[in-house]
């Protein structure tokens, strides 16, 4: 893999360092117990769920009116949609996830009422991230074997070619269940290339 390949890795390195620092600074003096730093884990993970949910049916989605609106929807994620087999667009810059962190860090320590709490919480958002990733690439690289994998991949798969104003989850189904935007995966199969997808 060339220089620039490896370049994009760069969001997963930076959280994966910023995580650990973080953790071992939260876990370093008083603290939430065991059972409540797993609660807190879990909820943050839950968490990254919504967030995708909202960042792709609302911000990548928007029908921008302006000039640098409309670069910044089609730079975060309708180019994916021109070409959703490109690699290069694949993962989500560091430039455009760090906004979103930084803006969850804050809501996360205001609402939990204390930077440890917080901390935990955005180890999790970062879990579920990764495994949004991992399971992105999945849905357009990917020849996966596992029941659930595979149905994830035609969900997403079906979100590209037949519905882009539907099924925007990718990690799961579950908050377009909740918010009216899930239909299911329908029974004929996509027919799609590798290249296509
Ligand atoms: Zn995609
Ligand atoms: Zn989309």
């Amino acid at each position: 893999m060339s220089v620039g390949g490896w370049r994009q890795f760069t969001p997963f390195y930076f959280y994966t360092a910023v995580a650990l620092g973080l953790g071992a600074a939260a876990t370093a003096g008083e603290g939430p117990s065991g059972g409540g730093i797993l609660s807190l884990l879990v909820t943050g993970l839950l968490s990254w769920g919504l967030v995708e949910y909202v960042l792709h049916r609302f911000i990548f989605h928007y029908d921008a009116r302006s000039e640098s609106g409309r670069k910044l929807v089609y730079d975060a994620h309708l180019s994916h949609h021109e070409d959703p087999g490109a690699t290069d667009r694949l993962f989500t810059s560091l430039r455009m996830s760090a906004p979103i962190a930084a803006a969850y860090w804050v809501l996360a320590w205001t609402a939990a009422g204390s930077w440890r709490a917080a901390v935990y919480l955005f180890i999790g958002l970062v879990a579920g991230y990764f495994c949004y990733e991992w399971l992105h690439f999945q849905a357009h690289h990917g020849r996966p074997r596992l029941r659930p994998l595979r149905y994830l991949r035609k969900y997403h798969l079906l979100h590209h070619h037949r519905t882009p104003g539907l099924r925007f989850g990718v990690t799961s189904p579950l908050f377009d269940l909740a918010f009216g935007t899930y239909r299911p995966g329908g029974r004929r199969r996509l027919g799609l290339s590798r290249r296509a997808s």
